[in-house]
């Protein structure tokens, strides 16, 4: 029996991943679930697997979802506390899978206890890449790529010797507006930005994907991830989302993982790492298919892009900026204070701003550091919207 909790339970990574779970009950004792939210679900599943422990992120909460366990013997519990608490309980593989910068806390505490983390929560690595990558290898501890691309480098760089890797290509889907005159995109509505052409995910990744906000953090994450220069990083636009990645190699070898746009894939290989498992997933019928197209990112259409590309450029806080900024302009965007390429403007000028400011974004990697500078480029964007519109 492999000892598994899951961080972010109820949202869509976390459902794909007790979907695997629960086909396969005598595998796995499933120690603490975790959500926000919605407790119905968070309990319910709590229930089902049999858990340990149900925790919610927010303490308003915890009466709700302690009467929604009553009489089941899974103890309820609420709040950063909890969450931290929850990390340290044994456990063999843990699932990242909270959305944004509070997933980090939890993921390093878990982390620390040696814990394989199976990392779904990209912001982690984005506002705090070697920090999460130093506490790892400080206590032993292995994480296991969640995200389709880094799941799909890392599976093609299985046996192989990385000082070999010329190039890391990450493929887009290019999102909702790929083939929308530029003119438009300032006029992009909520639910315009909301319809992934090829994946089904939660609300905001599927707007980052449009802006391509959510491919700038995948440059960051395979660059704090792998560990590779800047400059060896691609981003390819492939419509039909089936290549995850590309790993050159420097006899001119280009390994490409190709597999269906279905996270159950990614997901169940960091579950069963290092065995490969039979998975519930389609089986891809390239003759079929037929065809697969590539092309380069036009970087009018994506200037987040760009972005990343400073980001990495400054190196320490400057992650914690760019993310804290992002979801800040996404929340505005979402609530319809500003427009859709308003999101990719104001990050932009709070990202000159505090990287601009002498040394705020030199200092030390901290989770203390990483809430500070998080905390300034929200502040930034509310006061950019306030002033600009
Ligand atoms: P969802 O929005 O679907 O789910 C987020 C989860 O986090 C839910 O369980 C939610 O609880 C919980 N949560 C929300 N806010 C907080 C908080 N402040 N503290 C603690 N828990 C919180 O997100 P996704 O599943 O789409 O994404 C999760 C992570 O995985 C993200 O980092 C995303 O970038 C990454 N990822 C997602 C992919 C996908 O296919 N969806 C693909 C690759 C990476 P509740 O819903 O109960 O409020
Ligand atoms: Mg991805």
């Amino acid at each position: 029996m492999r000892r598994v909790s899951i961080f972010g339970a109820t949202g869509s990574i976390g459902q794909n991943t007790i979907d695997l779970i629960a086909r396969d009950p005598a595998r796995f004792d499933v120690v603490a679930l975790t959500g926000g939210q919605n407790i119905a679900q968070l309990a319910a599943d709590a229930k089902r697997l049999g858990a340990e422990l149900a925790v919610t992120a927010d303490p308003a909460r915890l009466d709700d979802l302690r009467a929604a366990l009553a009489g089941s013997g899974v103890e309820a519990a609420a709040g950063q506390a909890a969450l931290a608490e929850a990390a340290t309980r044994p456990a063999d593989w843990i699932m990242s899978a909270i959305v944004g910068v509070a997933g980090l806390a939890p993921g390093l505490t878990a982390l620390e206890q040696g814990t394989t983390l199976a990392l779904a929560n990209k912001e982690s690595l984005v506002t705090a890449g070697p920090l999460l990558m130093e506490t790892a290898a400080r206590h032993g501890a292995r994480i296991l790529p969640v995200d389709s691309e880094h799941s799909a480098i890392f599976q093609a760089l299985a046996g192989e010797d990385i000082a070999t890797v010329e190039r890391i290509v990450i493929t887009a889907s290019g999102g909702a507006f790929r083939d929308w005159p530029l003119d438009r995109l300032a006029q992009a509505s909520v639910a315009e930005a909301s319809c992934h052409p090829n994946w089904d995910m939660g609300q905001r990744i599927t707007i980052d994907s449009a802006s391509m906000f959510n491919k700038a953090l995948e440059v960051i994450e395979t660059r704090e991830f792998f560990g590779v220069d800047p400059d060896r990083i691609e981003v390819l636009i492939h419509p039909e989302s089936l290549v995850h990645a590309l790993v050159g190699f420097r006899d001119g070898a280009l390994m490409a993982h190709i597999g269906p746009s279905d996270m159950r894939h990614a997901i169940g290989y960091a579950l069963n790492w290092p065995e490969r498992a039979e998975l519930p997933v389609d089986r891809l019928d390239l003759a079929r298919i037929g065809q697969l197209n590539f092309r380069a990112p036009d970087p009018a259409r994506y200037p987040a892009l760009d972005l990343a590309r400073q980001v990495m450029r400054h190196g320490g806080l400057a992650g914690a900026v760019f993310n804290g900024a992002k979801e800040r302009a996404l929340d505005a965007f979402i609530a319809g204070h500003i427009g859709f390429t308003g999101m990719a403007d104001i990050v932009a000028r709070v990202l000159d701003d505090l990287t601009s400011r002498s040394g705020l974004v030199d200092d030390p990697i901290t989770l203390d550091n990483v809430a500070r500078l998080d905390h300034l480029a929200r502040q930034g964007v509310d006061t950019a919207i306030a002033r600009h519109g």
